[in-house]
């Protein structure tokens, strides 16, 4: 089977199984930067946390949250974990926003996907799967969002091997999908989900998956 062909058999079966995820939550563009830098190494319900503290104070605009000391956000944002280090994260995120873009977050994600994603990843701090995930979901470019459970997934089904990194991954998506905003934003939300319900770090739970037999794999035990 065609490369193309076989990403959208993957997705189907996802789409199929689990129905449209409605991401990213998050109410506004800059509550989606902020929520993707929070998640780093946590999980949402944390995440999730630490962005009521924010919205309880109506701290969650740029103007708002640049103001605080870095003391005082990291205490806001304490529920994410490792909180001294995102909230330095989110500080150099503002710093590049304040001070080239004069605030402004809208003009900033007009820029292009790839302008954008340079800019971002040049923030100490965001990595591509976070820049990503914000050009995507923030500013609704088409990048896809590589992270564990597509690098795993893509493994135990022998689409790739081991030595694949994040930008070849990429690649595969982006070279053998349309460049469709709205496809790589629900694909990247049921990789999440399969990859949490069923294809476990530990141990894959193939009985169910919407993803056994995939690619003549039925199942990475
Ligand atoms: S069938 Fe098994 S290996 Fe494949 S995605 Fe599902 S849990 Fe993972």
């Amino acid at each position: 089977m065609h490369t193309g062909e076989l990403l959208q058999e993957f997705y189907n079966r996802l789409y199929r199984y689990f129905g449209s995820r409605n991401w990213w939550p998050g109410d506004t563009p800059f509550e989606i930067m902020v929520g993707a830098i929070l998640t780093q190494n946590t999980n949402w319900k944390n995440v999730e946390r630490a962005i009521a503290n924010l919205k309880t104070e109506g701290l969650l605009t740029i103007t708002a949250m640049s103001a605080l000391s870095r003391e005082q956000l990291a205490e806001y944002i304490r529920p994410a974990g490792y909180y001294n280090i995102k909230a330095d994260r989110l500080r150099n995120f503002f710093a590049l926003i304040n001070g080239q873009w004069d605030g402004d977050l809208d003009l900033f994600l007009r820029q292009p996907a790839t302008v954008l994603r340079e800019e971002l990843l040049s923030v100490k701090g965001i990595g591509p799967e976070t820049a990503d995930s914000m050009v995507l979901y923030a500013a609704g470019k088409p990048v896809f969002v590589v992270d564990a459970y597509t690098h795993r997934i893509l493994i135990r089904h022998e689409i790739i091997d081991e030595f694949y990194d994040y930008y070849m991954i990429q690649e595969l998506f982006m070279d053998n999908l349309e460049e469709d905003s709205a496809l790589f934003n629900e694909y990247h939300a049921l990789i999440v989900q399969v990859g949490k319900e069923f294809c476990k770090k530990s141990r894959p739970v193939c009985e169910g998956c919407p993803l056994a037999g995939f690619n003549g794999i039925k199942c990475a035990n």
